[in-house]
């Protein structure tokens, strides 16, 4: 893994393959992507602290998973020192450095886990469990005042599926396994769990939970929450274990208290999962809307009627833009092909060219369910007036979709910051909060006076409300420091979501990047709650402290 940005070292996103980017940076940022102006420091350049790490304690932690599993390489401890938020990003690339840990323990057990934990609260020692690091909430950074050694678990080795009761379709794995690896072992045995977030290659299974996160196809499968039955976690007061009972009544749920605490109850060693059989048909069809406002209003139909797809997205005409530029190498056909349609849509349709966005809806399951769910969307989608543009478009976004993320890396390296910022609402009040955000963002970015850029798509729905997920770049002022400027945006962006009825994220979890807005989301008595669970069950702080609340 990068420890300056995003997936392994020999990933890198090109715009040199798509031939419109250029040109649609230049004119949204004022960038010129030739120019690569900051590149992160060599790592021989860094000046890394040396670790805090008593005898006593790295001996324990030794006899505990053995010598070859408790690292303190310079390398090792740079990549457990963060995650992946724009400011771990921006901070890394810099070399400059907080509480770094001191060392990197893999347990490959959960007896082991056990006994590292035990470890570090007899030594006053800080425990930090560490996924995928794909973090982008700022949850796994050590505090910068801590004083105690500092000890990232990183759960790598438990990255078994263990069994699958078939007939529950329940399947017990350990927390560490990296998402691809999870369902490579899944579909040996026909299965899927069907949770494929944007950072699916470098998450893992404790690290969902732990954040209480949600994937691509949630609109089928649901969200990590919905997913995971049970839970084992190893805490300062022995293992917890909630067994996979469908619904119970047994007090407020335990299990949902282990949802979302980033690392402050304990260490999660092994969850029993919900799967479902690999899908005979899995299709995604591309849609095109005269506004997003349409789309909105499509999705909603589809979400409250009787399909059941597996994605609902629609990007706003900002977003689709985007899209159209990064098409990889278009052929003179694909172009001819795109006037072609761009003119039937104008004419015929009557669509405002600037105001049309692209949506994509997924169907999965038997031929026969997806046959009927594609007639079924096909009415709704037609009384909003969008269009079916068919398959091409959607298998290009499925293959494509795990590249994006590497755009924040290559836009670093041309100095500009670009990131996302995430939530949700109840249907009644998505386009209020779209204007708002929007807003707020053409507010902030006209207080700072730099060129910026705001997008956003609908990324998941539900019932009752939907998920709108927000992206922004801007080009810094030339003098001014990038990361304040970033807060001003990140912040109106965050306000605006509270201000208007929408939560600070749907699946970003909080860390200490939205601990801010905490109250204004949950109310006071809810944080004194949240702070008299995590007091309660570790008393010392010592389990990744500082976060949430
Ligand atoms: C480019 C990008 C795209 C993203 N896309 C999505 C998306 O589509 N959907 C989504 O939900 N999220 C997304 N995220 C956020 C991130 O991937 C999720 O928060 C993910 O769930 C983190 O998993 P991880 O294994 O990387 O955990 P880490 O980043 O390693 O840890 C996250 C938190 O969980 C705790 N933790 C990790 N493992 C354990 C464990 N076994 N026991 C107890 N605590 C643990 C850590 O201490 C930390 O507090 C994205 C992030 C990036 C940078």
């Amino acid at each position: 893994m990068k420890w300056w940005g995003w997936g392994p070292e020999d990933i890198e996103f090109s715009h040199e393959d798509k031939p419109d980017l250029a040109p649609f940076i230049a004119d949204v940022l004022g960038i010129d992507v030739r120019n690569v102006t900051d590149a992160p420091i060599p790592f021989e350049d860094l000046r890394i602290p040396d670790p805090i790490m008593p005898a006593d304690l790295r001996s324990a932690l030794e006899r505990a998973v053995r010598p070859t599993f408790v690292s303190s390489k310079p390398l090792d401890r740079i990549v457990h020192a963060r995650g992946k938020s724009l400011r771990d990003l921006v901070r890394q690339r810099r070399g400059e450095f907080g509480r770094v840990p001191d060392a990197v323990v893999r347990p490959g057990s959960e007896d082991e886990v056990t006994t590292v934990l035990r470890a570090a609260l007899a030594a006053d020692a800080v425990i930090i469990p560490f996924g995928g690091g794909s973090s982008i909430s700022g949850s796994l950074e050590a505090p910068a005042a801590e004083t105690r050694p500092v000890i990232s678990v990183d759960l790598e080795r438990l990255d078994k599926v263990l069994e699958i009761d078939s007939a529950s379709r329940l399947a017990r794995v350990q927390a560490g396994v990296s998402g691809p690896h999870l369902e490579e072992q899944l579909a040996a045995q026909g299965y899927t769990l069907g949770h494929f977030p944007d950072s699916f290659t470098e998450s893992t299974l404790g690290g969902w939970i732990a954040t209480r996160s949600s994937g691509m196809q949630s609109d089928r499968y649901g969200d990590i929450a919905d997913l995971t039955k049970g839970l084992r976690v190893v805490t300062p007061s022995g293992t917890l274990v909630t067994r996979p009972i469908p619904a119970m009544s047994t007090g407020p749920s335990i299990r949902e208290m282990i949802f979302g605490s980033e690392g402050r109850l304990g260490i999660i060693t092994e969850a029993t999962v919900h799967v479902r059989r690999v899908p005979e048909r899995r299709l995604i069809l591309g849609y095109l809307f005269p506004t997003f406002t349409d789309g909105l209003a499509a999705m909603r139909d589809i979400a409250e009627g009787e399909g059941t797809v597996s994605v609902t997205r629609v990007s706003d005409a900002h977003e689709t833009r985007f899209s159209f530029a990064t098409r990889v190498n278009p052929t003179v056909v694909d172009r001819l092909q795109s006037r072609a349609l761009r003119i039937f849509l104008k004419r015929r349709l009557g669509y405002g060219l600037d105001q049309m966005c692209l949506s994509f809806i997924g169907y999965e399951g038997s031929e026969a369910h997806v046959t009927q769910q594609r007639r079924l969307v096909g009415k709704l989608v037609k009384r909003h007036g969008g269009l079916c543009i068919g398959s091409g478009p959607g298998a290009l976004y499925d293959q494509k979709k795990f590249d994006t993320p590497h755009i924040r890396d290559f836009l670093l390296n041309r100095g500009a910051p670009g990131d996302v910022s995430e939530t949700a609402m109840p249907w009644s009040r998505l386009t209020v909060v779209y204007d708002a955000v929007t807003a707020a963002a053409a507010g902030a970015f006209a207080d700072l006076g730099v060129q910026g850029y705001l997008m956003c798509h609908l990324s998941h729905s539900y019932h009752a409300g939907a998920c709108l997920y927000f992206t922004f770049a801007f080009r810094p002022t030339p003098d001014g420091d990038m990361l304040s400027e970033y807060d001003v945006v990140k912040c109106a962006i965050q306000q605006a979501f509270v201000d208007n009825g929408a939560t600070l994220s749907h699946h970003h979890a909080v860390g200490t990047e939205h601990a801010r807005w905490l109250e204004q989301d949950v109310s006071a008595p809810g944080v004194a709650m949240l702070e008299a669970l995590f007091n309660g069950t570790d008393p010392g702080r010592h389990l990744n402290p500082g976060k949430i609340v």
